[in-house]
């Protein structure tokens, strides 16, 4: 949380500075408008949330810093909405291991997070097994395996150019096997043609379900990508049933308020935040928490 806080530092300078004012005039709301929007919040939130702030400010005559600052934290969080679902379900199903998709463009930090999260079910003493479904550069699958080691679980693979569907199929059958809790599985991100993400991503889905249910589809979405994150996080949730998004790096990036466009567009909770490159540096995210870390 402080370290959100500290990285999301432009967005809480400004809110900060509005509510140590004193007085608040049109000016003060401007630059309020100025700032979320600079947050990535999207115009429309952004307009809405000052409306509903003006009007409460009038009506409940705010006058006091703390009344200003209890009201934005109000609002805030009602927008970010701390009412989704935001569970992982990454534990067995019966006879079944847990079997967690990781989907999203190239760059995205997709392998980054199967990393940290598997990193994350080791620490809660779960049996986890990674599936590199990304066949089409040899250095992904290297660079997935490498993460398995470093948090000290196997990685299933196939060779360069295999059916990534089939390589799937495999991670989760061995996963069944030796009955862990958890199958990870990482999958490419060429957005060269719709078509042909959906054929792949569908089959790969279709594929590891004659063996157990997917669980879970995580898609991945880098923070800083702005517009252009939310294009792609549209295209593919016509793919996948997506079921809860990664926002990372959000470290450094004073973009919080991407968190509030991806979900209305997407009706999808952001479930986890990256916060970094390191195997720690995934967090779990929550409504309460991430309002109170803009605030400072
Ligand atoms: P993929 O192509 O989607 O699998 O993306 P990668 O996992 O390879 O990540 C792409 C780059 O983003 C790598 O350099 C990662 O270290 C970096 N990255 C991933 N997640 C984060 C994050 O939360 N914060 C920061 N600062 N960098 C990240």
């Amino acid at each position: 949380r402080e370290r959100l806080a500290g990285q999301n530092n432009l967005l809480a300078r400004g809110l900060l500075n509005l509510l140590s004012g004193g007085t608040v005039t049109e000016e003060t709301w401007d630059a309020f408008e100025e700032t979320l929007i600079t947050s990535d919040l999207g115009v429309a939130p952004t307009m809405e949330l000052t409306e509903k702030l003006r009007t409460r400010f009038k009506v409940e005559g705010v006058n006091q810093p703390e009344d200003a600052r209890r009201i934005l934290r109000e609002e805030l969080v009602a927008l970010v909405d701390p009412t989704m679902d935001r569970s992982l379900n990454t534990a067995r199903q019966g006879e079944n291991p847990a079997v967690v998709m990781v989907v999203g463009v190239n760059g995205a930090g997709k392998t980054t997070t199967v990393g940290k999260l598997a990193r994350v079910l080791v620490a809660e003493d779960r049996d986890v097994l990674l599936g590199a479904a990304d066949t089409f550069r040899a250095a992904a699958a290297d660079q997935l395996e490498t993460w398995g080691s470093r948090v000290g679980v196997a990685t299933v693979r196939g060779a360069e150019g295999a059916d990534p569907a089939s390589v799937a199929f495999e991670a989760v059958r061995a996963g069944v096997e030796q009955e862990v809790d958890c199958v990870i599985v990482d999958t490419a991100g060429r957005l060269h043609t719709k078509t042909g993400l959906m054929d792949e991503l569908g089959k790969v889905k279709r594929v590891i379900e004659k063996k157990a249910p997917v669980t879970e589809v995580l898609l991945v979405i880098d923070a800083t990508t702005g517009q252009n994150g939310l294009t792609q996080a549209r295209i593919f949730r016509e793919v996948v049933d997506v079921t809860g998004i990664v926002l990372t790096k959000l470290d450094g990036s004073a973009k919080g308020g991407i968190i509030v466009q991806v979900q209305r567009e997407l009706g999808v909770p952001v479930k986890l935040v990256g916060l970094g490159e390191g195997a720690d540096d995934l967090a779990p995210f929550e409504a309460e928490g991430f309002v109170d870390a803009l605030l400072g």
